[in-house]
């Protein structure tokens, strides 16, 4: 299999070289070059979620692992997610459907795809021998997800950058209480979008990017999309290979990527909808046809509050059919503060993506209309998720809802909609008594490149 960039300017990789390096040195995203068609679709149900997951990624792996390292990666990644069913499915009203997705130890839908990729590159390493400086921005769930995933792990250190001040209790002490020395918390002055746009910076110095072997973990590796394309697959068996429509809480665009992708790959996904908050870039993106950038408007769903959606760049390739200098001249435009989707473009986007934007009172009300319905206690991404699949429901038309977080993770939010806190899993009881460990750094890409040259420990 092989990987082009969005923006058609970097050498074509293998999934290995892909996964490795995360964004491609033209600062595109990489794609596979075509989409594989999944067969036997009808005798998915019933199998383990590791199996699903060996039948969904085989293809995209190529030949950068055998089948029996890959069986073992899934193995061990999965066996950290304490639930027998992995991705449960549970009714929430006739014909609309909860997908849990924080089973996992940092308790967010992230670990799904973390814990995988950091087997896989743990397998690579150890084959090549090969270290590398994984360096990751974070609204709060990926940075717990990869600190989780990759602390001890050997040929690896791990940066992760967070906006100081804007992340829960619970997701600032998942990523500063690891004794492991090879991961490091960084608490950046400013938003996500900061901290984002210096990762940037740093796969964009190429010198910089070559001496500490850098690689990102974030949305835009494209293993971590793939991982997520597995439970649009478990779910849809267990509903019966119908077709079915999925609402998503969407920040930078990768949870919902993957089920376009699943989609491709044959599954009978009818819609897929983009639940947004206050920061709703996407929805009007969508509705509007103009993809502006503004001011992020802090919420109580904070793994959503960003403005430049990352993967939604994956999403406008596939749009315009590959059409790589296009999508230069977008990325272009957005630099100066936003583009004009083309018409054709957009209605192609139209015909797939729905959308909807959720009010901070909204998804309080959510939190608490379901509670009193099923007893169910929703995240407040969740919520924005439920709050847009409530308005999309149609009669015979099954809708799976993404639970992208569990509720402990957010208790100041959940406590406000219904006045309890939910309990944190048995298995993180003691998280509020670890010692934290992070250091605090301006918004400057100088700043953090002398900071990774420092502490390295490899
Ligand atoms: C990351 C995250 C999201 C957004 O997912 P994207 O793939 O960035 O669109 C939504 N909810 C929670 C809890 C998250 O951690």
């Amino acid at each position: 299999m092989r990987y082009v960039s969005t923006r058609g300017q970097a050498p074509v990789l293998d999934f290995e070289q892909a996964m490795l390096s995360g964004l491609a040195r033209d600062g595109g995203l990489y794609l596979p070059e075509t989409i594989p068609v999944i067969e036997g679709l009808d005798r998915l149900d019933g199998l383990p979620y590791e199996e699903v997951a060996f039948r969904v990624i085989r293809p995209f792996t190529g030949d950068s692992f055998t089948d029996a390292e890959l069986r073992g990666a899934v193995e061990r990644a999965y066996a950290r997610i304490a639930h027998d069913a992995r991705a449960p499915l549970v009714q929430l009203a006739p014909g609309h459907h909860l997908l849990e997705l924080f089973h996992g130890p940092t308790l967010a839908f992230k670990d799904f795809a973390m814990q995988l990729i950091a087997q896989l590159f743990q397998i690579a390493l150890t084959r090549s021998g090969d270290r590398v400086t994984i360096v990751g921005a974070t609204s709060g769930d990926t940075g717990s997800a990869a600190i989780e995933a990759f602390r001890g792990i050997d040929n690896v250190d791990v940066f992760i950058m967070y906006p100081h001040g804007r992340v829960s209790e619970v997701q600032r002490r998942q990523m500063t209480t690891p004794p492991a020395a090879n991961v490091h918390a960084l608490a950046v002055t400013g938003h996500f979008d900061d901290c984002q746009a210096r990762l940037k910076d740093l796969f964009n110095d190429h010198a910089f990017r070559d001496t500490v072997g850098l690689a990102g973990v974030n949305s835009i590796n494209w293993a971590r999309v793939m991982a997520q394309i597995v439970y649009y697959f478990t779910a849809t068996a267990s509903l019966g290979m119908r077709p079915t429509d999925f609402c998503v809480p969407t920040g930078n665009f990768g949870d919902i990527l993957a089920g376009s992708i699943a989609r491709r790959m044959g599954l009978p996904i009818r819609r897929l909808i983009v639940a947004t908050n206050q920061n709703d870039i996407l929805y009007r993106a969508l509705t509007q046809g103009e993809y502006r950038t503004g001011e992020v408007e802090p919420s109580i769903s904070p793994s959503m509050d960003i403005q430049v959606s990352s993967n939604f760049e994956r999403a406008l390739y596939l749009a315009y059919g590959g059409d790589a200098g296009a999508i230069r001249q977008l990325m272009d435009e957005l630099k100066a503060g936003g583009f004009t989707i083309s018409q054709g473009a957009l209605q192609t986007l139209r015909e797939e993506y729905a959308s909807g934007r959720v009010s901070e009172d909204e998804t309080l009300e959510t939190i608490r209309s379901v509670r009193a319905r099923t007893g169910e206690i929703l995240c407040p991404h969740s919520a924005v998720g439920v709050a847009v699949a409530e308005r999309h429901l149609e009669p015979g038309v099954p809708m799976v809802t993404l639970a992208t977080a569990h509720p402990a993770k957010f208790p100041d939010a959940v406590e406000r909609a219904i006045g309890l806190r939910p309990a944190l899993p048995p298995h993180m009881a003691d998280l509020f008594d670890l010692p934290e460990r992070m250091t605090r750094i301006e918004n400057d890409a100088e700043a953090l490149k002398s900071l990774i040259l420092d502490r390295r420990t490899i």
